[in-house]
């Protein structure tokens, strides 16, 4: 039986499609990339936001079109919508024939395989604590950087936010399992794990933490460059600023969402940190770690933002000057606190003038912080051919900024020192030093 994956949503949905993949091919599945010749087509799913759930269910009715030339083939919603709309998907969309969450992809041979004498398969409980530690995942991407989840789930309760209902709680993974992956894909040639978490410094097992795991997996592979993302602002201690300074392989990158700039929104929310203490917290990095990249999520339009209050978020960003930053308009999610309990009151056409407002404003920041570049030598990873121009190849510096450069008879997987000799608003260009 064939099956094809599409994937929506973060890092995290990735990582969970390789795991997917993984627990297929085992059980002899086989993975195409052609839809037309699968049998079963599975979508990883996002419910973050109302944006992509809107382009996944424009995605259901083109492949309720195939359903039509192919009468067996099967559609499986698997991911974050499964959790959070579980059966009432089937009621709006009769043509899904599984419904699976994130806890539970282990079933899903087994529940495939009922799938041939036409029932329905659901599953999407969250309380089996599952962690996937023995699943080696199926890595499709460029045989170079790997992603790891070393956490699941999050504990945080923000109001907007729907991932601790649509992926459960914090289960964090054991560090045995964690190292040993990590030395496999050292082995099979990857120079880059990216390990992954909602938020990856709660990463907790028995007396360790975070910063003692990073500091392991640094010694484990000291070959291999190490990231790790998305950081809480106010698990950001001393000692993991000590650690990611102390090894040359931890990328110098933090990704550390401020969502709001004002105080009282952030309450709101229910962030654990004020705008002074996230200002600390950036103040404290700064020292550690000068050369530091800062990246952040920021939304526009949540419950009761008012002119003052996206003032605010304006001078917090210019403040800091972020490197990058993902930005969204606030969207109601059902079954959140903020959906109970707030107003989402600011007009649409509101939230969208703001979002248009700081995605301007980052954009300059971006230049600016890129601008920065301009004459420093740098380590990069060759990570492939640039898009734009076949003569040149793209890959990342420590602080997770793109660069292009001509290839110069390098490889794809190397390190090169690359002296950076201009920038455009999202792209460092540069030269291999011989
Ligand atoms: N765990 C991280 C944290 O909150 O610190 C990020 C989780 S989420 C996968 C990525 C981003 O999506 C959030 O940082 C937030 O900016 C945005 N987001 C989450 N819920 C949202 C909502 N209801 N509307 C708009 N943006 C949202």
């Amino acid at each position: 039986m064939k099956f094809y994956i599409e994937t929506y949503g973060c890092q995290m949905n990735i990582y969970d499609s390789e795991i997917i993949c993984s627990i297929l091919l085992k059980s002899g599945f086989i993975k195409t990339s052609n839809l037309k010749k699968a049998d079963i087509i599975l979508l990883n799913t996002c419910s973050i936001r109302e944006k992509p759930e809107k382009k996944i269910f424009n995605r259901f009715l083109k492949i309720k079109c195939f359903k039509k030339t192919n009468k067996k083939l099967k559609l499986g919603i698997v991911g974050c919508l499964a959790t959070h709309y579980k059966k009432k998907l089937f009621e709006k969309f009769k043509f899904i024939d599984l419904i699976v969450g994130p806890d539970s992809y282990k079933k899903l041979p087994e529940m495939i395989n009922k799938l041939k004498n036409n029932n329905k398969e659901i599953d999407v409980s969250l309380a089996n604590k599952e962690r996937y530690t023995k699943i080696i995942p199926n890595r499709g991407r460029n045989g170079i950087s790997a992603f790891l989840s070393i956490i699941r789930g999050c504990d945080k309760m923000c109001t907007f936010c729907i991932v601790p209902y649509s992926r459960g709680r914090e289960k964090s993974r054991n560090p045995n399992s964690i190292l040993k992956e990590c030395k496999l894909l050292y082995k099979k040639g990857y120079k880059e794990i990216i390990l992954l978490g909602q938020n990856v410094d709660a990463y907790f097992w028995k007396k360790m933490k975070f910063f003692q795991l990073l500091e392991l997996i640094a010694k484990t592979v000291p070959l291999m460059r190490i990231r790790f993302l998305t950081s809480y602002p106010s698990n950001i201690t001393k000692n993991l600023l000590k650690v990611v300074k102390k090894y040359s392989n931890i990328c110098k990158h933090f990704h550390l969402p401020l969502q709001s700039g004002s105080t009282r929104i952030l309450s709101l929310m229910r962030r654990k940190y004020t705008v002074e203490e996230f200002l600390l917290i950036i103040k404290r990095i700064k020292k550690i770690l000068p050369d530091c990249s800062i990246s952040s999520d920021i939304m526009t339009g949540f419950c009761t933002e008012t002119q003052a209050d996206h003032r605010e978020t304006i001078r917090i960003m210019n403040l800091i000057k972020f490197n990058f930053s993902f930005m969204f308009k606030y969207s109601s999610r059902q079954g959140t606190y903020a959906y109970r309990k707030l107003k989402d009151n600011v007009p649409n056409s509101l939230k969208i003038s703001r979002l248009n407002e700081i995605i301007m404003l980052q954009k300059s920041h971006s230049f600016y912080r890129l601008k920065q570049n301009i004459g420093k030598i740098q380590e990069v990873l060759i990570e492939g051919i640039s898009k734009k121009d076949e003569k040149y190849y793209y890959g990342r510096n420590s602080n997770n900024d793109i660069i292009v450069f001509p290839k110069n008879k390098s490889k794809i997987g190397s390190y090169k020192k690359v002296k950076i000799i201009n920038s455009t608003f999202t792209t460092l260009i540069g030269e291999i030093i011989p």
